[in-house]
């Protein structure tokens, strides 16, 4: 009761006006793009934890997971982390805030917060159980907040950090991969002129390694313009007939999937520790379709039979995932303000926009990210 008292009688220090609700976009319930309703009335974000802070958003980057979360994905795992004693009734999300990128201004910090302090500028990757950016202000863990790139504007930052984390716990925490051991190394990215492909091209080429990348040919220019060495057009027929041809690789990053898995392990060095890391998987789809306690059993026998399939042909087999991390975008921030990476913003939308913002990001053929501009 203090630590939310505390956080009230702020919040009306810091403001002439009582802020008990905010605006933002919100779903009541899963489905297209009719579900989403603006409000003006929207719960205004609580510190309930002492390491927590409030970010006021000015820009909010929009992600594939937000088309998916919206028409229901992952639902049955997400209202799980958030209700993890199952003591609300289904549907408890409701209105439910999309929105996995923030960049923004510290609005209020919880008691043991030490990291940061008030009008300080951030950028973060909200995890999905957690309620998005689509909205005037937004609660996140400090651990989970970095310091914004000072060499971006808002807008920009909102194009990195969700695509950044799940590039970086894909390929540094899952695959191995660091600033002091890329040089040379052969990597392939599967889908390279998307979010996370555009910033998995920056940060490797700026690690030294070399880079091929598979997309469309009309995005030939703008991948090689991010530091591609090598450029394969998926569209021109079998995209693994040319992908053979070339030198075997130390580590393939899938951000396709559907019949990648097929053929791409092919494409490895083996018995040189070399990964497959495909971002595409079944896991929230399995807990979704079988609940939680079968789906988790589901994954794990499908995970360990490919891992060990793979194993007996000398390659490695691994799923990524995106991973919340204030401190992977530390290390994200001084490359970014080093000019070793740059943001790619494909399109930016006002917040009255936000159903178009969908709309484009239905459409697919991202040539980088789309952010909705808050204030
Ligand atoms: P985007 O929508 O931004 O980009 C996808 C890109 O792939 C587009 O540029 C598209 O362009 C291209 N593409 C589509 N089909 C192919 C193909 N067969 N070969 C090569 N390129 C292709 O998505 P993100 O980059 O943000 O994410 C990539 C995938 O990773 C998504 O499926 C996403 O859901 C998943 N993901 C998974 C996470 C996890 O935790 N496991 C976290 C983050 C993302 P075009 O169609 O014009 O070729």
């Amino acid at each position: 009761f203090d630590r939310q008292h505390l956080t009230t009688r702020r919040l009306f220090s810091s403001s002439s006006r009582c802020m008990t609700v905010m605006p933002a976009w919100v779903i009541d319930k899963y489905g297209s793009n009719d579900a989403l309703r603006f409000t003006k009335n929207a719960s205004f974000p609580v510190i309930n934890y002492p390491n927590e802070v409030i970010v006021k958003v000015f820009a909010a980057g929009l992600n594939p997971m937000d088309v998916s979360m919206r028409g229901g994905y992952g639902a049955a795992t997400l209202s799980r982390k958030r209700d993890p004693l199952n003591i609300k009734q289904s549907g408890s999300e409701f209105p439910l805030i999309l929105g996995r990128d923030v960049s923004g201004v510290i609005m209020e910090c919880g008691l043991d917060v030490k990291y940061f302090r008030e009008s300080d500028e951030v950028w973060a990757a909200i995890p999905p159980w957690k309620q998005g950016s689509l909205a005037e202000f937004v609660v996140l863990s400090a651990n989970e907040v970095s310091h914004k790139p000072r060499s971006l504007t808002h807008t920009e930052a909102a194009a990195i950090p969700y695509v950044a984390t799940t590039a970086w716990s894909a390929l540094v925490n899952t695959g191995g991969l660091s600033k002091d051991n890329c040089t040379k190394k052969r990597i392939l990215i599967l889908g390279g002129s998307g979010g996370v492909g555009t910033f998995a091209i920056q940060m490797l080429k700026a690690w030294g390694a070399h880079v091929t990348v598979t997309c469309t040919q009309n995005a030939e220019h703008f991948v090689r313009g991010l530091g591609a060495d090598h450029v394969v057009d998926y569209t021109a027929g079998p995209v693994e007939e040319p992908l053979t041809t070339l030198e075997k690789f130390d580590l393939i990053l899938d951000n396709v999937g559907g019949d990648t898995e097929r053929w791409a392990l092919t494409l490895l060095k083996p018995w040189s520790g070399a990964k497959y890391i495909t971002l595409i998987t079944p896991f929230l789809q399995n807990m979704d379709r079988l609940g939680i306690a079968d789906g988790m059993m589901q994954t794990a026998a499908t995970v360990a039979t490919k891992a060990l399939k793979n194993l007996a042909r000398g390659v490695h087999y691994r799923w990524g995932f995106f991973a919340p991390s204030g401190p992977a975008l530390d290390e994200i921030r001084e490359m970014v303000d080093a000019g070793q990476i740059r943001a790619v913003v494909e399109e930016t939308f006002k917040f009255s926009q936000v159903p178009q913002a969908f709309n484009k990001l239905e459409k697919g053929h991202a040539r980088g990210k789309t952010v909705v501009e808050i204030s």
